[in-house]
């Protein structure tokens, strides 16, 4: 009996975040260890569909890293990264696009379908969903040599979002899964970073929440120990003073982006948690990091 008193209290004190985020959309990027691990895999699902039925719309962007260097291995296709973004020839795109569309994704819809869900699973090709142009970066400035682009093949950065096809899904009450995938000007796919796609696809929706999943417990300062909150003009001193590198850049660049599109609140969470998404949406503290305005 007071176990079960216990389990009804904790249903009762999430009822302020219900509220908050009846109807209200939530993006939320999924990926390494959660993606991976069958427990995790299994708890992302249960929090997704849980999400739904309580009346919020989440919408997932999955990436897919380690699977489509795992299927480059099998090809002896070496994968290297510039700024913590793959460079990507022709040949490691049609990979990139096989392993994520074909295979990742389908394998998350069906995760959530088998678990009482009703998914569906979209490339940015689908609808148009994601529009893309061929991502331009620039060498990190040295002093008085003037800025170098380096070329990292067939990667792109979102142009622009068509919504239409999310809408469509959303009448029916689907939980749509997106494939970080664009289309260019001449209907060339283009790999695009998935927390990139995340976040664009967030301030198109105004979404509510930007929710990034990643494999450490969220930013950590020079120690290693976690920064719960950042403010998103404090993004840029971070980088700078190098406490933030590699793949955490393009994913903390992204909140900041969310944010100045109107995305209310984003986070980058610790996705080797069981019931990560859950813990963040409907706890007083929250967990990992929250970049805030
Ligand atoms: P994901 O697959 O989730 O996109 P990435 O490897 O692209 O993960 O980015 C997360 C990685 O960024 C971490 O595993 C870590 O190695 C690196 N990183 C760099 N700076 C930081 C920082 N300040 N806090 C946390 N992680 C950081
Ligand atoms: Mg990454």
């Amino acid at each position: 009996m007071k176990e079960g008193i216990e389990k009804a209290k904790i249903l009762s004190e999430s009822l302020p975040y219900i509220r908050e985020f009846y109807n209200k959309t939530v993006v939320i990027k999924y990926g390494g260890h959660a993606m991976v691990d069958e427990g995790l895999k299994k708890s992302f699902a249960l929090d997704i569909i849980l999400m739904k039925y309580i009346g919020i719309n989440p919408v997932v962007v999955h990436g897919g890293g380690p699977q489509i260097n795992l299927f480059l291995e099998k090809m002896n296709i070496k994968p290297s990264y510039i700024q913590g973004l793959r460079v990507t020839d022709g040949e490691t795109m049609d990979v990139v696009e096989m392993v994520l569309v074909g295979k990742v994704n389908k394998e998350i819809v069906g995760l959530i379908n088998h678990c009482g869900g009703k998914a569906v699973g979209l490339s940015g090709r689908d609808g148009n969903l994601i529009k893309a142009r061929k991502l331009q970066i620039q060498k990190s400035e040295s002093a008085n040599s003037p800025p170098e682009l380096i070329d990292l093949g067939r990667v792109g950065e979102v142009s622009q979002v068509n919504p239409e096809i999310l809408t469509t899904i959303d009448t029916k009450d689907f939980i749509p899964v997106i494939a970080p995938v664009g289309v260019d000007d001449e209907g060339r796919s283009l790999n695009i970073n998935a927390d990139a796609v995340a976040a664009a696809i967030a301030g198109h929706l105004q979404a509510t929440k930007l929710i990034l999943l990643t494999d450490v417990e969220g930013v950590l300062d020079k120690e290693g120990r976690l920064i719960p909150s950042i403010k998103s003009a404090e993004v840029e001193t971070y980088i700078k003073e190098g406490i933030v590198a590699g793949g955490m850049i393009p994913k903390i660049k992204c909140c900041q982006a969310a944010l100045a599109a109107g995305v209310a609140k984003t986070h980058i969470i610790d996705g080797r948690t069981e019931h990560a998404v859950l813990l963040e949406m409907f706890t007083h503290r929250g967990v990992g990091t929250e970049i805030v305005q």
